[in-house]
């Protein structure tokens, strides 16, 4: 535009020819100003597009990089909690199984691997309250070892104990039904809970065991000794279901008649069971 106003000056100036151009230099002039301003807006409008379009995805590659991590993370996190829940499941798996042999050590008579009474006194009170849910006659033996004291004063309390480990062994192998139980109730005496069994099938296991007891010979540093053992039988359809003291005390006394009537027998206390028992239905 100045170089336009120069020319036109020189033009009236006479110095230079009057002609389109230089009549009309200062708008030729503006107009190039015009469009070379046009042509740098473009231009700078241009390099702003690229500029944010370019930050655009770098911030489009970052977000992606963030989810990726984002998702590792996750991923990671899944693992670990996977990992903990088994170890978890493996510990607990474990301790139930220590829990149970806990139980089975809680509930054992160390000596003979026998039922402990803790165990026995349980199962005693259940299988009473199902035989006078259900009326049926439950079963129990008493046994107790005859002058089992003398024995030990000769031979000596481990021989003696060598000798309630067998005599548990025996009383074992005569309890045959799974619901049956024999235990060691303390000392040399024993107890075997028979349910749902009257008083014909109690009184032919007792038989057994006392048979085999007294027929069966202890060796004992090169000698045979033989043992008996004296048996209570009290077999009841229970009237009430707290009724186990009176069953115990029933099977007891009978036992205490058996050594009464000279040992290793079985007798049973019928007379006491009957009024224990509850009266039969119609
Ligand atoms: P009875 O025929 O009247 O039963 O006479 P007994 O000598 O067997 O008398 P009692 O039943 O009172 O016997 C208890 C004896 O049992 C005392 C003890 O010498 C013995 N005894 C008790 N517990 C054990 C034990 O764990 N091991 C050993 N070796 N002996 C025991
Ligand atoms: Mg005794
Ligand atoms: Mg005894």
């Amino acid at each position: 535009m100045l170089s336009g106003g120069i020319v036109l000056a020189l033009n009236k100036f006479t110095f230079l020819p009057r002609n389109l151009l230089t009549e009309n230099a200062t708008q030729v002039g503006s107009a190039l100003g015009v469009i070379l301003l046009s042509l740098a807006l473009a231009d700078r409008l241009n390099r702003e597009k690229k500029r944010s379009f370019a930050a655009q995805q770098r911030l489009l590659r970052e977000e992606r990089k963030a989810r990726l991590a984002q998702e590792k993370s996750l991923r990671v996190q899944q693992e670990a909690n996977t990992m903990l829940e088994q170890r978890v499941q493996e510990r607990t798996r474990d301790l139930e199984s220590l829990n149970e042999q806990l139980l089975e050590l809680n509930a054992k008579d160390p000596l003979t691997g026998l039922k402990n009474r803790g165990h026995f006194d349980k199962a005693f009170q259940a299988g009473v309250v199902h035989a006078y849910r259900f009326e049926e006659v439950v079963s129990l033996l008493v046994l107790d070892i005859d002058h089992f004291k003398d024995f030990n004063d000769t031979y000596g309390h481990l021989v003696g104990d060598d000798c309630l480990k067998m005599v548990a062994q025996c009383i074992q192998r005569h309890v045959t039904r799974p619901q049956d139980l024999a235990a060691r109730y303390g000392g040399e005496e024993f107890v075997v809970l028979l349910p749902d069994t009257p008083i014909d099938g109690a009184v032919r296991v007792a038989e057994r065991i006392r048979a085999e007891i007294e027929k069966t010979a202890f060796r004992v540093s090169g000698e045979m000794l033989h043992l008996t053992i004296s048996i209570g039988v009290c077999s009841v359809a229970p009237a009430r279901a707290d009724a186990t003291k009176e069953i115990f005390a029933c099977a007891d006394e009978a036992l205490y008649e058996a050594k009464g009537q000279g040992r290793n027998r079985v007798v049973t206390n019928q007379t006491k069971a009957q009024t224990i028992s509850a009266a039969p239905s119609a």
